[in-house]
């Protein structure tokens, strides 16, 4: 595996493969590495020629209140777990390189970025955005990996790759969980005791969600209703939003039908987290 530092690196390396005609699959991550980007490593393996996988804590990406000092980072495990998986290339771009003291462009994301994260989140998208833009560029990919756990990332970067012609295509993984359900997250090695027990209760009022769609409940405001049922009786958790919305637009639904997407984002104990299913109505 070679261990890419520098953005010409990267793009030497993209350039020879390119010119090979071998096709580049991208896995931009954060680093921590756990199940949920391997399953992502894994299907850019089956579909790819030669599989890079980005490590970069993004700092745009992050409020001035948020934890981005605090992310969990943890780069020696990330590149022996890489190698292990047969990676051709690691890259761990530096910060002032990705953004050098005179940058100034930004991406401003479509319509899918403004709800949800977007109002709890400002400018989250507009960070990642750019970032994923400018990874596009420098690794020049065939294809890009993105977990369904970001439902709405995946949806902004979908967006964004249609609306400005990018020629890569965007591939959807399914979310990897726990074995209690719990959605696998970098962030999750911050919980501790009664607080991974909590963390339980986004899983959980999925799904409630999920069995009252299943028999045949079609009020969107009650399963709503429902799932802040669930959160009020988990006083560690503190339910942030929870939406369901249309799988392509994300607007909310005063109905719903088969393939909707009910979101949520919560705070447990100081840590944010989110989780997100698509909902199976039976008639
Ligand atoms: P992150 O490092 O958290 O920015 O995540 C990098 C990529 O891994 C994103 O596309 C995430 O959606 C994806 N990912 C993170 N956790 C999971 C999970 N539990 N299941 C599937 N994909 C995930």
């Amino acid at each position: 595996m070679e261990l890419l530092t520098h953005i010409s690196l990267m793009r030497t390396f993209s350039i020879r493969a390119r010119q090979a005609a071998q096709r580049i699959g991208l896995v931009p991550t954060m680093g921590a590495l756990h199940e949920g980007h391997l399953s992502l490593v894994r299907c850019a393996r089956r579909e790819c020629d030669l599989v890079v996988v980005s490590v970069f804590v993004n700092p745009t990406q992050f409020g001035p209140e948020e934890d981005y000092q605090q992310y969990p980072r943890d780069l020696e495990q990330d590149v022996k777990i890489l190698k292990s998986f047969g990676v051709e290339a690691a890259f761990v771009p530096k910060v002032e390189d990705v953004y050098p003291s005179d940058f100034g462009t930004r991406v401003e994301p479509g319509q899918e970025a403004v709800p949800m994260e977007g109002v709890s989140r400002p400018g989250h998208f507009r960070g990642v955005a750019t970032v994923v833009l400018k990874l596009f560029n420098i690794v020049q990919p065939h294809a890009a990996y993105f977990g369904r756990k970001d439902y709405q990332q995946l949806m902004v970067i979908r967006r964004m790759v249609n609306d400005l012609n990018l020629a890569i295509d965007i591939v959807a993984c399914p979310i990897v969980r726990e074995e209690d359900g719990l959605a696998l997250s970098s962030r999750n090695i911050c919980l501790k005791g009664k607080d991974r027990r909590a963390a339980h209760v986004l899983r959980t009022s999925l799904k409630k969600a999920e069995k009252m769609a299943a028999s045949g409940e079609r009020d969107a405001e009650k399963i709503v209703a429902e799932i802040k049922n669930v959160f009020a009786v988990e006083p560690c958790a503190q339910l942030d939003y929870v939406e369901i919305v249309d799988s392509e637009t994300l607007k909310p639904l005063k109905q719903i039908q088969s393939g909707n997407v009910v979101l949520v984002a919560a705070r447990v104990g100081t840590t944010r987290l989110i989780d997100n299913t698509v909902l199976e109505v039976i008639s």
